[in-house]
């Protein structure tokens, strides 16, 4: 057990193969990097020295070894990872177009990461934790959606801040009205929401980010609610403030993580506040946003998914500037 832990995250852990660049030539050459958008988060904070820990499931094969490894070389803790004998680890194969836009092919079969069960919840270790995230990747299967509203339901009972963000990725879905469903059982626990416009207009069919961002909250009850907007930065909605701030000018190399390095930046100004979001004033809402749009800029500086995730010294050059 380890002895401070502020944030914790649940969810899909996965490898991602990503061709090593385009070739129509087919040149077969793949990087490998540990995925999934709530490790990315932790990694996120843990570049900011936020003690961490990760709550899913990987086989008991080289690839579930590989990720494990991956977690702890960034100081995420470990624990509350678990080994499948019977599943294999889930695989995600990257597809990049001539512009460098991306689709995944999932191998799941089903993967060790849906079969995250009720009882692997360690409800000591939410109990003790400041913030506990989660995505939707849990929720597209079960067991995996029942031990997440397990751990929501800890997290509940113990006053700990909830903070989600849909991630909604369409074909891991069987069907849209199913994925609607779980994503709105899923926000009414939430606390902190971050989503996307396309999220936004999918959950409520309305277009406008003041209206939309209005029925998240008056509907599902979440105290703050992100929109994110690529290089336009930000919509936030609190209880009693709303407003965009804008983003940073930055050289993109590749957007992948930028979204989780947002949400890692704003957790991260959450919990450096030291308040529940709840009674967040204007002023401190644009610090968080403000911070998260620097930190998921320089994101998009760099190739990948964890190894994009800035540093705070990176973070704090670019707010000077
Ligand atoms: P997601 O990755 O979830 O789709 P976004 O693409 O909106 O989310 O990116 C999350 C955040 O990262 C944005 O709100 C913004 O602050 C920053 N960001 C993303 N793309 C850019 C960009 N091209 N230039 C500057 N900032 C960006």
């Amino acid at each position: 057990m380890i002895d401070v832990n502020r944030v914790t995250a649940l969810g899909e852990l996965l490898i991602d193969f990503t061709p090593s660049g385009y070739s129509d030539k087919g040149h077969g050459l793949f990087e490998t990097n540990p995925g999934g958008a709530p490790a990315n988060v932790l990694v996120a904070l843990s570049n900011f020295d936020i003690q961490t820990s990760f709550i899913g499931k990987v086989g008991n094969d080289q690839f579930g070894h590989f990720l494990k490894n991956g977690l702890e070389q960034n100081k995420i803790d470990t624990t509350n990872l678990l080994f499948s004998d019977q599943v294999n680890t889930t695989l995600a194969f990257v597809h990049l177009d001539p512009t460098g836009d991306r689709s995944f092919h999932f191998y799941r079969n089903p993967g060790a990461d849906i079969m995250l069960m009720e009882e692997d919840i360690n409800e000591e270790l939410i109990q003790q934790s400041e913030i506990f995230h989660f995505g939707s990747l849990s929720l597209t299967h079960e067991p995996a959606a029942t031990a997440t509203f397990k751990a929501l339901e800890y997290a509940k009972k113990h006053n700990v801040m909830i903070s989600y963000d849909p991630n909604l990725r369409i074909p891991l879905w069987d069907s849209l009205d199913r994925a609607k469903d779980m994503i709105l059982k899923g926000l009414k626990y939430a606390d902190i929401v971050k989503l996307s416009k396309e999220e936004l207009v999918f959950l409520t069919g309305n277009e406008e980010l003041e209206k939309g961002t209005e029925i998240i909250q008056s509907q599902y009850g979440c105290s703050v609610v992100f929109v994110t907007l690529g290089p336009e930065g930000c919509f936030y909605r609190s209880k009693s403030h709303s407003g965009k701030t804008s983003g940073f000018h930055v050289e993109v190399v590749d957007t992948t993580g930028a979204g989780d390095a947002f949400v890692g930046g704003a957790l991260y100004k959450v919990l450096e506040l030291n308040k529940h979001v709840n009674v967040l004033h204007r002023t401190e809402l644009i610090e968080i946003v403000t911070f998260a749009n620097a930190v998921g800029a320089l994101a998009t500086t760099k190739k990948g998914g964890i190894p994009s995730m800035p540093s705070k010294e990176e973070v704090e050059k670019m707010l000077l500037t």
